[in-house]
């Protein structure tokens, strides 16, 4: 399994080269500012568990660390590091004023009960309070968290601090400070940007098929979003099974049968595996799971003319070799999922001036945002006839040296 860090570093490489960085920038923009790991002690079935829980601190030249926190097994340094890095090259890439972080628990979260949820987001938070706050480090939902958790874990930190201090934690319940919109911001933004990519390759939406890895909060909300405006979705996948019919899904049906079973196994349409899916016929694909699901050994076979970003770190460097000479359109994530970063960032302000907007000045905001990003970036990829990743690498990193250079750190 490839290392997501050494593919941060490979991705990094690559901009520098273009932009002719030295060693000094390259140190600058790899430098992780600080990294915490905790053992967190609580009863699991019934028995007394360690778990083992990660903050990372990337860079915050532009603003105090931003990022979420995941529950899952596969947890791991240099995964949870990756992530700290590409936070930071999101948030510039969007050009919001936030840096890059990110934290993780070593944990199956599918079994888990309610109560030991909330324990370990307890534990968690009591471990990191003294590196977290809303001027040091905002934290948010990511795989398997969600905003009951954000809920818990910002009561511990206003607890433990004896403040109220809503703007530590975004991805909240409305009833606590959350921002609307917040819920289905990862998956609008990726519309906003892959609606201008679809401009550029002129697909009218009866016409265009899509086929979405992941149906969880960024792949479900994608599916909801894009079936609303008219766009064809003939595949979804999750963990247990992935399901296609090429006239395309009931999306709302679907949504309907994922909250009553769990999964999309069942519903009605051909079941067909996760890799099949990857590779269908189809116009756009959507990756919304996990890393390292586009490698290699399949990047060949992907017929689709757009990928679209959703999850982090979905495609290796060897794969986005392959993608860019069969001349597939790849969004990277660092702008593809940005729309989740962004809205946060509405969050916090919001949180920190206590005056809440509503869902349309919300929207309104997002799309302009989204729209300069994909602008900045498909510019910088004709500027320097590189693909968009490297174009994407090459918007956040020159935003943050400009800060590291002001702040006398070049
Ligand atoms: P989630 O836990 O809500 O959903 C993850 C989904 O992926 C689930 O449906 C799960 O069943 C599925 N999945 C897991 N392994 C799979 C596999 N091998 N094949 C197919 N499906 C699989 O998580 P999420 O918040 O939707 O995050 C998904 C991705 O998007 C992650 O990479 C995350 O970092 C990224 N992301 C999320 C947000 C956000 O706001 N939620 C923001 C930016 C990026």
């Amino acid at each position: 399994m490839a290392n997501p860090f050494e593919n941060a570093k490979t991705q990094l490489a690559k901009a520098g080269k273009v932009r002719g960085f030295g060693k000094k920038e390259l140190d600058v923009l790899m430098k992780i500012n600080a990294i915490h790991e905790k053992e967190l002690h609580v009863t699991l079935a019934g028995k007394e568990t360690k778990l083992t829980a990660f903050r990372v601190q990337h860079n915050n030249a532009r603003g105090p660390f931003k990022g979420g926190i995941r529950f899952h097994p596969d947890v791991n340094l240099d995964e949870v590091k990756a992530l700290a890095f590409w936070m930071s090259m999101k948030c510039a890439v969007v050009n919001i004023p936030l840096g890059g972080g990110k934290g993780g628990v070593v944990v199956d979260a599918k079994n888990l009960s309610p109560k030991e949820y909330e324990d370990i987001s307890r534990a968690y938070i009591k471990s990191m309070a003294d590196h977290i706050g809303p001027d040091m480090d905002i934290l948010a939902p990511d795989v398997y968290t969600n905003p009951q958790v954000m809920a818990w874990m910002l009561d511990e930190y206003e607890k433990i601090k004896g403040i109220k201090a809503p703007g530590v934690i975004t991805g909240k319940p409305l009833a606590v400070g959350g921002s609307k919109t917040r819920d289905y911001s990862t998956a609008q933004g990726g519309v906003f940007v892959l609606k201008q990519a679809i401009d550029l390759f002129d697909m009218p939406p009866f016409n265009t098929k899509i086929v979405i890895q992941g149906f969880g909060n960024a792949g479900l909300h994608a599916a909801r979003l894009l079936h609303r405006i008219g766009y064809k979705i003939i595949a979804v996948s999750d963990s247990k099974a992935a399901v296609y019919n090429e006239k395309g899904l009931d999306v709302p049906k679907l949504i309907i049968h994922k909250n009553s079973t769990g999964s999309v196994r069942g519903f009605p349409g051909k079941e067909i595996s996760n890799e099949e899916l990857l590779i269908l016929d189809a116009h756009v694909l959507i990756p919304a799971a996990l890393e390292n699901m586009i490698t290699k050994d399949n990047a060949g076979k992907i017929k689709a003319k757009i990928i679209l970003e959703l999850a982090n770190g979905p495609v290796t460097p060897e794969a986005d070799e392959i993608l860019f000479k069969n001349d597939i359109f790849v969004i990277p994530d660092i702008l593809a999922n940005a729309g989740g970063v962004a809205v946060s960032y509405f969050e916090w302000v919001q949180n920190r001036t206590g005056y809440y907007w509503e869902e349309d000045d919300i929207l309104e905001k997002l799309g302009i945002l989204m729209f300069k990003a994909f602008k900045d970036v498909y510019e910088a990829s004709k500027r320097y006839s590189i693909d968009m990743r490297t174009a994407a690498f090459i918007v956040g990193t020159s935003r943050i040296l400009e800060a590291e250079r002001f702040k006398g750190n070049l």
